[in-house]
């Protein structure tokens, strides 16, 4: 059986943005058009193969918009299979999983049962040490 690995969105598959998120995150089309993390798009391909994976992430609540632009950015850039996948919600920790990768411990994540992969910090710089610790 596939171990369960559940992904965040925002500085994980898509660009984080931290300098523009405050006054863009009600902007139409802010959320779609991110682009994705490099090797982001590769790396959850071959994630697919060896987990079964899950995208969790926490949608902003006063823009309707980000809900469907972020269903919207996962098919466009992960295929027609990966957004039946998403899973929108502020507490993560109530899902079931043997890992998470999150760039932050904010929603739960910090309570998550699983291992947590904490994204761009200390042995999980980038895609590519993620994806050679995991496979
Ligand atoms: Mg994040």
């Amino acid at each position: 059986m596939k171990k369960t690995l559940l992904i965040d969105m925002d500085g994980v598959l898509a660009e984080n943005d931290a300098k523009n998120f405050k006054s863009r995150k009600y902007d139409i089309g802010y959320f779609i058009n991110k682009k994705p993390i490099p090797g982001a798009v590769e790396a959850f391909q071959k994630l697919t193969d060896k987990f079964d994976c899950h995208i969790v992430s926490t949608p902003v609540w006063g823009n309707p918009n980000c809900w469907s632009e972020k269903r919207l950015w996962v098919e466009k850039h992960l295929g027609s299979n990966a957004y039946k996948k998403l899973t929108l919600t502020h507490n993560k920790q109530q899902f079931k999983g043997d890992f998470i990768i999150d760039d932050t411990e904010n929603y739960g994540v910090g309570d998550f049962e699983g291992e947590h992969i904490h994204f761009g910090q200390g042995e999980f710089k980038n895609w590519e040490s993620v994806l050679s610790y995991l496979l």
